[in-house]
């Protein structure tokens, strides 16, 4: 099938690339012409693994291609939509410029019976006021949202574990679900759910599931918040309740937080819109949420004082990772680097180092100093803390072999994620989130 895909960030490059891999022809479109040189001669414009080689072969393949030129879309039978839905500055509210535009931009380019496939996650009822704009040029508008996880993003493409199309009534809608099931061929033959719905419901899906996953992510923190002041170990808690199949232990992990370019905006935006639809209140916990996933960064900092003796003035402090999670490279949000920056505001020398953010990190806080080797990073430190939980600090990270760089061997594990015992044994005083 002739697709194209247009927006090509995080989702929209890795989304075109995929679609490339299993068999369709496909054109991906970006005002970003940095971005678009870029994936045009295979190299993948962030960190995502296995991008790359999808890119390389798509290329050379003649099934990919990239342009800023949205004429190119002309042909195509399946325009995917995969833009930025930002939270707007100075609201709470998603800002939906980027999907505007695209979809105005494309409208000249639709030919009677094209499916236009909304990717971006955007609040309930826009789907709805997009599809008239769509319908008039004979094309129909179905919603059909990303749930691809940062790290696993192609994997999750390519295999997802559900597909969800929100698709209007009639033999339109039947239509529209039958050729997005064509155009996910190896999913749907191998039995993926594949859900079909109206819009609101495929839209709220997107932001429910991420709802869900933000709150159980606070609801652990919380505990910890307890557990600080009781003496109790949250990891043990969260291994305790995890053994309950209903509650399940993934997720659970306490630490200094969610971040990203999708989490916190989502559930931001969602308490926007609950509001705008006057049902603030049945999503007033996401404001809760929000707030704990925001203290724990205070926390990391407060234990890193705490652990220098009531000031980090003048000391030097390594931060282990700068990604908002692990296999990123993406700094959106990210609760790595914002400890790293307040601890910097409090007189540190912060010293960061990241398997593959440094560069994204610079850009946005040429203040902090940059080190690309873990070890050479650690060199002096008076204290260390474990902001993301990269295989490089969780696993490959000795403690001996750390302890003898280090001028002061105090590490902070706002992950959670290093082996208590391990690190004491080795003489370091360790501390983590939640964790007497
Ligand atoms: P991103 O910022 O990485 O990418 C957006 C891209 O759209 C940019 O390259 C930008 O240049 C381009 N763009 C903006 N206006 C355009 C226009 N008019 N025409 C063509 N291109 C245009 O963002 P992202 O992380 O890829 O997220 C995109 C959407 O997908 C958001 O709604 C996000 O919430 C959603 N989403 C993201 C993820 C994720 O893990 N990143 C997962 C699921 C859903």
């Amino acid at each position: 099938m002739r697709l194209s895909v247009i927006g090509c960030g995080y989702l929209g490059a890795v989304h075109a690339a995929a679609m490339a891999s299993i068999g369709h022809d496909v054109v991906g479109i970006d005002v970003d012409e940095r971005k678009v040189a870029q994936l045009a001669a295979g190299k993948a414009p962030f960190f995502e693994p296995g991008l790359e080689e999808l890119l390389v072969e798509g290329v050379q393949s003649g099934r990919l291609r990239f342009t800023t030129d949205t004429s190119a879309a002309f042909g195509a039978s399946v325009h995917f939509i995969g833009v930025g839905t930002p939270q707007q500055k100075g609201g709470y509210a998603a800002d939906l410029t980027y999907v505007d535009a695209a979809v105005d931009g494309l409208l000249p380019y639709l030919s009677p019976g094209d499916i236009v496939a909304g990717k971006s996650t955007v609040p309930v009822g826009t789907a709805a006021t997009l599809a008239p704009r769509i319908g008039a040029k004979g094309a129909t508008l179905v919603w059909n949202p990303e749930f691809l996880r940062e790290g696993w993003a192609v994997k999750d493409t390519i295999d997802p574990d559900r597909l969800v199309a929100g698709v209007p009534e009639g033999d339109d809608g039947v239509r529209a679900a039958d050729v997005l099931r064509e155009v996910y061929h190896p999913a749907v033959a191998k039995q993926t759910p594949f859900i079909v719905t109206d819009y609101a419901t495929a839209e709220l899906v997107k932001v429910a599931a991420n709802a869900f996953l933000a709150t159980k992510i606070s609801f652990i923190n919380a505990m910890a918040e307890i557990a600080e002041v009781t003496g109790a170990d949250v990891t043990q808690l969260a291994d305790a309740i995890g053994h309950d199949a209903r509650i399940g232990r993934r997720f659970l992990g306490a630490g200094i937080g969610f971040g990203g370019g999708c989490l916190p905006k989502d559930i931001r935006a969602f308490s926007a819109r609950a509001e705008e639809l006057g049902r603030g209140e049945s999503v007033a916990f996401l404001r809760e949420m929000d707030a704990i996933n925001l203290r724990r960064r205070d926390r990391a900092v407060e234990l890193v004082v705490q652990a220098l003796g009531g000031s980090v003035f003048e000391k030097n402090v390594t931060v282990l990772g700068a990604a908002f999670k692990p296999h990123s490279d993406d700094i959106r949000d990210s609760p790595a680097l914002d400890v790293a920056v307040r601890l910097y505001g409090l007189g540190a020398a912060v010293t960061i180092t990241d398997p593959a953010a440094i560069e994204n990190a610079r850009r946005i806080h040429p203040q902090l100093t940059y080190v690309e080797d873990r070890d050479e990073a650690l060199r002096g430190a008076d204290a260390v803390i474990v902001v993301t939980e990269w295989d490089e600090y969780r696993r490959q990270l000795s403690p001996e072999a750390a302890g003898a760089l280090v001028s002061g061997r105090v590490v902070v594990d706002g992950r959670n994620c290093l082996d208590a015992a391990a690190w004491r044994r080795a003489g370091w005083t360790y501390y983590g989130m939640g964790r007497p």
